[in-house]
C-alpha cells in the first residue's frame, strides 16, 4: 500500500538534496510511514509536511527526518537513545539503521502517545525498539553510555545530562532555540573527556521539549 506515493517523495527528496546517504533512503523505503499516522492522515503521509499525531504533538516532515537521520551518521550495532517517540516512526528507520544487533531506546513524556508509538511499532515489526515513558531531558541512565541520542523536540539549550550520557566518540543531534520560531539543528559530538564539538546545521521548527533540562510545563 502507497509503494508508489512512498517512492516518489523518497525521489524528491534526493532531488531536494534533504537525502543522499544510500542506507538512510533505504530506511526510508523500507518503514511504512502511513502505519505511523492517524487513520484519517494516511492519505497524506507522504506528503512532506508535520502531521499531527494527538496530545499537540506532531510527527515531523520527511524532509526534517531525512536532516536529523543524515547529520547524526548512524552506524550498524550502535545503541541509540532517541528523545520524543510521538509516533515510534523515528525510532523504526533508526532501528533499520543501527540492523539487528544495534539496540533502539526511544523516550516519551505523555504515556498515551507512547502507547500509540508502541502499537505503531509492533504492528510494522519493530517490536525490539524499546519504548519508555519518562522525561527524555533527563537520558536514560540505566542503559548508558549511548554512542548516538537524537532529540525530536526543541529545548533551550543541550540538557546535560544528554552530553554525560554520550560515550566518547558519540554524537547527538538535537533542535535548540530560545523561541519556537527561532530554532537551530545543532550536532554535537564528545571528542574526549569533557570536550565536545559543536555544529550547527541549519534552522529548524519543532515542538517544545519538556522538562527538568528542558521548558517547564504550563
Ligand atoms: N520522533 C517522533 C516521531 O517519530 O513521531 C516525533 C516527535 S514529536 C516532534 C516530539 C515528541 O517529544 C512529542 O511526542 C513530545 O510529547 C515529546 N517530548 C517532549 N518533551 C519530552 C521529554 N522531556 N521527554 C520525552 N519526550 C518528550
Amino acid at each position: 500500500m502507497y509503494e508508489k506515493e512512498r517512492e516518489e517523495l523518497l525521489e524528491r527528496l534526493v532531488k531536494w538534496g534533504y537525502l543522499s546517504k544510500p542506507e538512510v533512503i533505504e530506511a526510508f523505503k523500507k518503514v511504512p510511514r502511513h502505519e505511523f499516522v492517524p487513520n484519517n492522515l494516511k492519505n497524506y503521509a507522504y506528503v512532506d509536511q508535520p502531521l499531527p499525531i494527538g496530545h499537540g504533538q506532531t510527527i515531523s516532515a520527511p524532509s526534517m527526518i531525512a536532516i536529523m537521520l543524515e547529520s547524526l551518521e548512524l552506524e550498524l550495532d550502535q545503541k541509540v537513545l532517541e528523545i520524543g517517540a510521538g509516533s515510534g516512526y523515528n525510532a523504526a528507520l533508526i532501528a533499520e539503521l543501527v540492523g539487528p544487533k544495534g539496540r533502539v531506546f526511544t523516550i516519551e513524556r505523555i504515556a498515551e502517545l507512547a502507547e500509540f508509538g508502541r502499537a505503531n511499532l509492533k504492528k510494522t515489526g519493530y517490536e525490539r525498539v524499546h519504548v519508555v515513558v519518562g522525561d527524555g531531558t533527563c537520558g536514560y541512565k540505566r542503559e548508558a553510555p549511548w554512542d548516538r541520542i537524537l532529540v525530536t523536540a526543541c529545548a533551550p539549550e543541550i540538557p546535560k545530562p544528554l552530553v554525560e550520557q554520550l560515550k566518547t566518540g558519540g554524537k547527538l543531534a538535537a533542535p535548540v532555540g530560545q523561541h519556537y520560531m527561532f530554532q537551530t539543528w545543532m550536532v554535537v559530538e564528545k571528542r574526549s573527556g569533557k570536550e565536545i564539538r559543536v555544529r550547527e546545521c541549519g534552522s529548524c521548527s519543532f515542538v517544545p521539549l519538556v522538562g527538568k533540562y528542558g521548558w517547564k510545563e504550563d
